[in-house]
């Protein structure tokens, strides 16, 4: 047991800075800068309800009357009469005997799913897993099985056996894929678990306002409600605000707010999230905005298409712009900012490896004539930079 070389208040530093010259050299390392471009295509405020007056209204509404915090987490005194009005309101939009919720999507992903999985279970996870629910599916002590991302076969053959461990097994996607915008094939994972009796747990954080009718999902708009166990929507992307539901049966929510311990150790959210839910709500449901939203995806898609970079219509609200190295990404992200346009270039680990991206993204909020000036302005930052289009024009 040797003395470490180097100790005193430095020696960490040491540690950490070679770790990010390392980062770094890969060309991976992040900024979180504040952004100053006139125009944001990469985030996710689909429906443009963040700055939307009626949303700010009900958030500054619920927070004159409850408060900047819920002063405690939900089991001890932090649950409002607006947490369970906005959980209820929940719950009738979607069609569920509950909704819990978190105070974001990495919290109900995490809480969800370390909550219900038990040792003995096993679960099938699509390899495009947002790292949210994989971080839940390693707290959880289940047997993990990665699928290849979509890919019905091997879902069917690793159905087609029971949990080694003699539990249950649950199949658990995005609906919407964050980084690359693709939609699950629902009904036939549905059908699947359906056949082994298997319980499918989706999360719909880039589905929910963007589509099926009233703008509840990508299981809705399949007619898939009744088939799918557990669905986790976020309020920190179409919602506008921030934080997350987890929408369930009564035994389900009942055992989470007991043991999800990110819900029950946590400050219950804040009634400025709370209030920006009610605002949100009523304008997701009334359905202009997605329809907007979707105007805006299609004309994004063909601008894309008329350009190159696209082939076929929009899949959803994210068009993924892969460059392929993270430096070659980040060239073109610069480039496209010195033209006024943000998009963050997305590297490993949040996509594989070789497949840096432009995540870009759509707004009903949106000028209609922005998709083509954008689309135009990649093409000339990826020539500024040697980046070839990957479609044949
Ligand atoms: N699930 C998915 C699919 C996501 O893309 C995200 C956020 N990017 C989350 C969960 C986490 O949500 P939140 O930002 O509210 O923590």
């Amino acid at each position: 047991m040797g003395r470490p070389e180097r100790s005193g208040p430095g020696a960490l530093d040491a540690v950490v800075a070679k770790r990010l010259e390392r980062w770094e050299a890969d060309g991976l390392r992040r900024h979180p800068r504040a952004v100053r471009s006139s125009h944001v295509l990469c985030g996710n405020d689909y429906l443009g309800l963040a700055r939307h007056p009626e949303v700010v209204a009900a958030s500054v509404r619920a927070v004159q009357e409850d408060g900047a915090g819920a002063q405690a987490s939900r089991l001890v005194s932090g649950t409002l009469p607006r947490h369970v009005a906005v959980e209820s309101a929940l719950s009738d939009w979607l069609g569920v005997e509950r909704c819990l919720v978190f105070s974001s999507g990495y919290a109900a992903n995490t809480g969800l799913l370390s909550a219900l999985l038990a040792p003995g279970d096993r679960v099938l996870s699509d390899a495009l897993n947002h790292a949210s629910l994989i971080d839940g599916l390693r707290l959880a002590r289940a047997e993990r099985v990665v699928v290849p991302h979509g890919d019905l076969d091997a879902f069917a053959r690793a159905l087609a056996t029971p949990a080694e461990g003699g539990g249950e097994t649950y199949v658990v996607t995005e609906s919407v894929f964050s980084m690359d915008g693709d939609v699950a094939p629902l009904a036939e994972l549905v059908a699947l678990c359906r056949a082994s009796g298997a319980h499918l747990i989706v999360d719909e954080a880039h589905a929910m306002g963007v589509f099926g009718p009233a703008g509840r999902g990508a299981v809705a708009a399949a007619g898939l409600d009744a088939e799918v166990a557990v669905r986790v929507g976020t309020f920190g992307k179409a919602f506008g605000g921030g934080g997350a539901f987890v929408g369930c049966s009564a035994v389900v929510g009942t055992w989470l707010e007991n043991r999800a311990r990110s819900y029950v150790y946590s400050t219950g959210l804040a009634p400025a999230l709370l209030g920006a839910v009610e605002g949100a709500l009523p304008l997701i449901q009334a359905g202009g905005l997605q329809a907007q939203l979707w105007e805006r995806i299609e004309a994004m898609a063909s601008a894309l298409r008329a350009e190159g970079w696209w082939s076929g219509p929009g899949r959803s609200a994210v068009f993924p712009i892969v460059i392929g190295a993270p430096a070659s990404a980040l060239a073109v992200s610069a480039a496209l900012a010195a033209e006024g346009f943000f998009v963050q270039a997305i590297r490993p680990p949040t996509v594989p490896v070789g497949t840096s991206r432009l995540r870009v993204t759509v707004s009903a909020s949106y000028d209609t004539s922005l998709a083509p000036r954008f689309a135009a302005a990649l093409s000339a930052a990826c020539a500024s930079v040697g980046v070839p289009p990957p479609y044949p024009r």
